[in-house]
């Protein structure tokens, strides 16, 4: 594994030269309640990210720190990018990528508003270019939450500064979660949510989906081994013909 944040422009060279696979973390800058900073989607994708890279020998590049977060602007501190931007840095990093001669891309996506543009960009990308792009959004995670957290989610799949979310920043950055403040809140979601643009702070008072307060680092250390082994499972079926 090459951290492309701390690699010399040689070692990354080389890497190229022997097939690298890079290895791309897409987060937000979103809120996350009162005991999770704005950076919570960010930090768990690259940790994620990272892991990944290790396994499969990738090049870890330096994560995307913004997202496609409008749905959260009544909260002060987030801070979104339209999903034409979104779209565009991940055609001009795949193009990028390409152009270098790296053999694939692997995005790992950590907010949910990200998907759309980042599937549409990996269409993009394999016809224009030919370039193979594989994207995750924590496959696993469903089966790995019911199994390892103690509270519900406030949704089905809907995990947004709750047990999942405040275990596996626990177990990734410990001191930037401040548990004092951790308190569940469990929203009624609008009939016609899904269905219509809605902003969450018209619905949810505290920025929290369910609830904090029973996480551990230990029960996050176990989300992110789950999710990990069926993503490198999942990579390796993707580059098993490349
Ligand atoms: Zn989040």
């Amino acid at each position: 594994m090459l951290d492309l944040h701390e690699a010399t422009s040689p070692e990354v060279g080389q890497a190229i030269s022997k097939g690298a696979v890079a290895v791309l973390a897409v987060g937000a800058q979103e809120q996350h309640g009162a005991h999770l900073p704005l950076s919570t989607d960010t930090v768990m994708a690259q940790g994620v990210a990272r892991r990944i890279a290790e396994a499969i020998g990738g090049l870890l590049l330096p994560p995307i720190a913004y997202g496609d977060a409008w749905n959260n602007e009544g909260f002060p501190g987030t801070l979104s990018l339209s999903p034409d931007t979104m779209r565009a840095i991940f055609m001009d990093i795949g193009r990028g990528l390409s152009r270098s001669g790296f053999r694939a891309l692997v995005i790992v996506n950590g907010h949910f508003g990200n998907r759309e543009p980042i599937a549409l960009a990996a269409r993009l990308l394999k016809q224009e270019t030919g370039f193979p792009v594989f994207h995750l959004d924590y496959p696993g995670m469903e089966q790995a939450a019911n199994d390892i957290c103690d509270s519900k989610p406030a949704a089905p799949t809907f995990y947004h500064a709750d047990e999942v979310e405040t275990s596996m920043m626990l177990a990734l950055a410990p001191h930037l979660v401040r548990m004092d403040k951790a308190a569940a809140e469990y929203p009624t979601f609008p009939a016609t949510f899904g269905m219509e643009a809605i902003s969450l702070s018209t619905f949810n008072k505290s920025g929290v989906f369910g609830d904090p307060t029973s996480s551990t680092a230990a029960k996050g250390e176990a989300l992110i081994a789950r999710i990990v082994d069926e993503s490198v499972k999942l990579v390796d079926l993707f580059l098993s013909d490349r």
